[in-house]
């Protein structure tokens, strides 16, 4: 109940402000937190191994960076979100509306870490024709999605959601299973998330987050029925910590149901 009362004040354009813009999203240095994550996405699919029809991201929040580099391996994208201020900014963003959040520093970032000369114009507009459906979920449901989904999704990827939704490790374990069931057997898993993070803020709103350590994620995947393919971990620098949170580190994983 704390937790949904606190995703009521959730202010998308404070949440974009606080993790999208310097100093986190400074593109000059690998060293900086948001070109980690774009990195451990463009080096994963850039395997070829992750594709299909259909892409599930679950809790995509206001931002569209964790769907560049899987954009080129699936015929439709899903985002998803729990709320809907954060649905109608995507679907804004997909649109094009004018005045909707700026990610083409990020765009031009993964095609030049991709590295294969795509103008960045061209990804985005990928991107908005695969993005076809912003769908409302709550990953504490059995059924994230109201439904059992048929045919089942090829991959998820998720960013920064389950640990910022679950009151406790236990609540985290669940999520990931219920988010799994999403998932057709043999498809792939991409998680993003904060490493001993107790709350974040997001305008007026201070969300409370369940801290975890690397073996609560690894843990969790493994009860959830997955087989662990790559886990990468990032540690906050001192001049990232600016007060939005209190976020020690960062984890990516690659796993497969
Ligand atoms: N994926 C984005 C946003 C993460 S913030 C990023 O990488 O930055 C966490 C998101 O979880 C918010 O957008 C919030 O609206 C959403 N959320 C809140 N409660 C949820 C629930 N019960 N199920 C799924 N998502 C939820």
């Amino acid at each position: 109940a704390a937790l949904r009362e606190g995703y009521e004040r959730f202010d998308p354009r404070a949440y974009l402000h606080n993790n999208y813009l310097p100093p986190r999203a400074d593109f000059s240095s690998e060293e900086f937190v948001v070109p980690w994550k774009l990195r451990c996405l463009a080096e994963t699919f850039a395997s070829g191994e992750i594709r299909g029809r259909t892409l599930i991201d679950v809790g995509s929040g206001p931002t569209i960076y964790q769907l560049l580099s899987a954009c080129d391996h699936f015929e439709e994208i899903v985002a998803t979100d729990y709320l809907a201020v954060n649905r109608e900014e995507l679907g804004r963003w997909a649109r094009g509306d004018p005045g909707t959040f700026d990610w083409s520093p990020f765009i031009r970032h993964v095609c030049k870490i991709e590295g294969r000369g795509e103008p960045w114009q061209e990804k985005q507009r990928r991107l908005r024709q695969r993005l076809r459906r912003i769908l409302p979920i709550d990953v504490h449901q059995p059924d994230p999605l109201g439904a059992p989904l048929h045919p089942k999704a090829d991959a998820i990827v998720s960013a920064f959601c389950l640990e910022a939704v679950s009151p406790d490790r236990a609540a985290f374990a669940r999520a990931l299973a219920h988010v799994g069931s999403l998932l057709r057997p043999g498809g792939h898993a991409l998680l993003l998330g904060a490493l001993g993070e107790s709350f974040y803020l997001a305008g007026d709103a201070a969300l409370p987050v369940v801290p975890l350590g690397e073996d609560d994620v690894r843990a969790a995947l493994r009860d959830a029925g997955f087989r662990l393919r790559d886990f990468r971990s990032y540690a906050m620098p001192p001049a990232l910590r600016t007060g939005v949170d209190d976020v020690d580190g960062v984890f990516f994983v690659h796993a497969q149901k």
